[in-house]
């Protein structure tokens, strides 16, 4: 399956999608890069349903 994961850089707040301009917050979901052993945590826009990495990642358990 692939997916577009749109890269973007945390300021103050991520609320907004900068794709489509909804403005209620994002679901989440957690991505397992074997590779690199870490998990990702991306935001996924309820509206346009886009995926955002905003570089939150932590090793894996
Ligand atoms: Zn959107």
């Amino acid at each position: 399956m692939n997916i577009t994961i749109h890269t973007v850089t945390l300021e103050d707040e991520f609320r907004s999608c900068p794709l489509c301009g909804y403005n209620d917050g994002f679901h989440t979901m957690l991505k397992r890069d074997q590779e690199h052993n870490v998990v990702h945590w991306l935001f996924i826009c309820p509206a346009c349903h886009e995926i955002f990495d905003i570089h939150q990642k932590s090793i894996s358990p």
